[in-house]
């Protein structure tokens, strides 16, 4: 026997309460990209369960703490970036891009982007949908 995994969200999906048929849609948690089902009636939201697992393990992560040490290479800086956050950025990014834009975000501050289709890296980013 062939089992073929189908993505729930393909399918039509209606409203348990109202009966009538949900919309396909997107929202975001703390910048993760969520599909959602929305029920046009009682406007009920159903999330993806693929999706949020991704978004607990992003939370997960995300309470940990990283020391690396400043490296001086040529005449640049150079920080180790841990293996957690680009194996978790890997994992759900098709087409993994090495190249990482960084600002100075602040006084004592600095922020690195992922270039990214998966997730909003700043609130300015349109989402393809
Ligand atoms: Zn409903």
């Amino acid at each position: 026997m062939n089992i073929k995994m189908k993505d729930i969200f393909d399918q039509v999906v209606l409203c348990e309460k109202c009966n009538v048929r949900t919309i396909k849609n997107y929202t975001s948690l703390e910048g993760f990209k969520i599909r959602v089902l929305e029920c046009p009636k009682c406007a009920e939201i159903v999330y993806h369960p693929g999706d949020i697992k991704e978004y607990e393990e992003y939370k997960k992560l995300k309470t940990r703490d990283f020391n690396v040490k400043l490296r001086m290479v040529g005449n640049s800086f150079c920080v180790s970036i841990p293996k957690e956050f680009i194996d978790f950025h890997k994992e759900f990014e098709k087409e993994f891009n090495d190249l990482v834009r960084m600002n100075l975000d602040g006084p004592g501050k600095i922020s690195m982007f992922f270039y990214s289709k998966k997730f909003y890296n700043n609130k300015e980013d349109n989402i393809e949908q």
